[in-house]
């Protein structure tokens, strides 16, 4: 007879992640929800445009930006070619998308309403869009707008467009979560909870299979939150956590009153997001402009004068950044979404004053969101192999061993206390690609690298930048020259020198050797792809100063009025120094 106790006390490790797990599969809590809905025996890497099913690398292939997995491919050939399956999409999305409106339900509720008469709301949203049109942003914005319009509530912060682990395969568009911070008499609650659910029930995407919208609301006595809230954003930044392990976090919630809508009927996967967004606390952060297209413009071509943006990054640079690479404009989106363009900067200011010397179509309204793009929050420094996971991006010392070109990629082979790392460079990051050729075997460089995969002693992942720590110098082996008239030396055979000028022979094999410091690296600096390559969190390094100014608090964050307006030529004015919650 099997002793059932025994049974449940013995743990394994997880076969992608080596975390440890009771699960007789194999595979634990953090992994499980991200197999491959196809074969279901690989860590997925993204989610299949048509039929929205997390997919492996391979099980999908990718067409364009899009993935698409084999047996939508299968059923459709004309799925390989990007224009058709482009043209779907916009289809869709003009047809059907928009006019969805969904119910959002009461799904959790932790703790009671706070008793003071003001009280702090939190409002944090996630995975409101699809391939198909759509952005969390958008629905955060118009809820932000309705509040303004029709509360007398107070705005504590801008916005904060939260970006979240990069890696997980549910963001392949850049997806983020949204918190909104005010402060509102307590009478009217009941009546901006009414408003806001109104306002998400026409806002999100969830016909679609990968969306699963969630609206979380969390109100607090004073402007605070409890630190578990404040784990789950770190985590969800930095490594994974599934709905499952949200639950099992929020039990623990000690202080204020939680409560989660969506239009599902089981937990969604945006809870994650939308509380992770709420849990945000950014030392470091940057502000983005969003402009918003009309809706009846919405799946056409976006409208910028691209000479307007070229000129105006000439001007405010590096103020703003990541808006420009080359002569390559970055700050317009692809897709059918209601995103017209983000322009990127340190302050509001700066990146208000870019926005109005951008020349672009007629707009819905414009908003300045803060966030924690572009300050690298996501990389997790870590000593040791083991201690890396699947879809982490993770820092680690390592040793070169090799670093080779093939197809398109290049490969670099290291070791690491505790193993091997495998790191790739796709083509679109080249300039990041020759830089990593040039190291040399023995060389020891700091490795951000994303992880895709994690077996006993070797992660594997797309590598993001590299920092050398200690190059080895070049060596050169060279005659000596003649010491009759200092032309440089001949090998005449095995062991005889000679001089060709003057005809001088000497006995034996010498040999000069030069030690080259190495030039093409510097030691200490940062290399990373260029921005095209760049993920939303990636530091650029023209922020490394103001990164510091920030940390150190020489500068605040100044919330302006308007954060949010249609018009452009309106003065901001600075109204409050902004503040961090507390954590409790
Ligand atoms: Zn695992
Ligand atoms: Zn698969
Ligand atoms: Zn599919
Ligand atoms: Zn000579």
């Amino acid at each position: 007879m099997l002793d059932y106790d025994l049974v449940k006390t013995v743990k394994i490790e997880c076969k992608f992640c080596g975390r440890e797990t009771d699960k007789i599969s194999g595979i634990c809590d953090y992994c499980e929800p991200f197999l491959c809905e196809v074969c279901r025996s690989k860590l997925s890497k993204g989610y299949c445009a048509v039929c929205g099913r997390l997919v492996c690398d391979d099980d999908s292939k990718l067409v364009g930006f899009a993935r698409v997995c084999v047996e939508c491919l299968q059923s459709d050939p004309r799925l390989n070619d990007y224009d058709y399956l482009q043209s779907i999409i916009f289809n869709k999305a003009t047809r059907i998308a928009y006019r969805t409106k969904q119910r959002f339900n009461e799904i959790l509720e932790i703790g009671a309403p706070p008793r003071s008469e003001h009280i702090y709301v939190h409002i944090g949203l996630d995975d409101f869009d699809s391939p198909y049109g759509l952005c969390t942003t958008y629905a955060a914005a118009h809820i932000l707008r309705m509040i303004k319009e029709t509360f007398e509530a107070e705005l504590l912060d801008y916005p904060l467009l939260i970006r979240l682990n990069p890696n997980i395969p549910l963001k392949t568009r850049g997806n983020a979560g949204v918190a909104i911070r005010i402060i509102i008499e307590k009478d009217s609650f009941s009546d901006l909870l009414e408003s806001i659910l109104r306002q998400v029930e026409d806002l999100s995407h969830a016909f679609f299979r990968k969306t699963q919208p969630a609206l979380a609301i969390y109100a607090t006595e004073k402007y605070a939150i409890d630190s578990i809230i404040n784990i789950v954003y770190k985590e969800a930044l930095r490594s994974v956590i599934t709905p499952k392990i949200l639950l099992r976090k929020l039990r623990n919630l000690k202080t204020g009153h939680l409560l989660v809508f969506s239009p599902m009927s089981t937990i969604p996967r945006g809870i994650v997001g939308a509380v992770a967004s709420i849990g945000a606390i950014l030392d470091d952060y940057t502000f983005e402009l969003l402009a918003y297209r009309l809706e009846r413009n919405i799946g056409r071509k976006r409208q910028i004068n691209e000479a307007s943006v070229l000129k105006m990054n000439k001007k405010m640079f590096p103020l703003t950044f990541g808006n420009v690479d080359g002569q390559k404009i970055l700050i317009a989106p692809k897709g059918p979404d209601p995103v017209l363009l983000g322009i990127r900067g340190e302050t509001p200011e700066a990146v208000f004053e870019a926005f109005r010397m951008i020349e672009h179509e007629e707009i819905e309204f414009w908003c300045i969101f803060r966030s924690n793009q572009a300050t690298s929050a996501h990389i997790r420094s870590i000593r040791h192999v083991e201690d890396a996971h699947p879809y982490e991006t993770i820092m680690i010392n390592c040793e070169v061993i090799s670093a080779r070109k093939e197809d398109d990629r290049v490969f670099l082979r290291a070791h690491a206390n505790g193993g091997y790392v495998e790191g790739v460079a796709y083509r679109l990051q080249r300039g990041l690609q020759s830089k990593i050729l040039k190291l040399k075997p023995g060389d020891i460089i700091k490795l951000v690298i994303a992880v895709f995969s994690k077996t006993k002693d070797t992660i594997a992942g797309n590598i993001e930048e590299f920092i050398p720590i200690q190059l080895v110098p070049e060596i050169i082996k060279r005659n000596p020259r003649c010491p009759r008239c200092c032309a440089r030396l001949k090998k005449k055979s095995k062991d005889m020198l000679y001089c060709k000028k003057c005809g001088l022979r000497i006995k034996g094999d010498f040999k000069i050797i030069l030690r080259i410091p190495r030039h093409e690296l510097r030691i200490g600096k940062r290399y990373l792809a260029s921005p095209r390559a760049h993920r939303h969190l990636t530091m650029p390094n023209e922020r490394i100063y103001f990164r510091s100014l920030k940390i150190t608090g020489k500068v605040s964050a100044y919330l302006v009025d308007p954060v949010l307006a249609k018009e452009k030529n309106l003065p901001l004015k600075r109204i409050r120094e902004i503040k961090e919650p507390k954590i409790l």
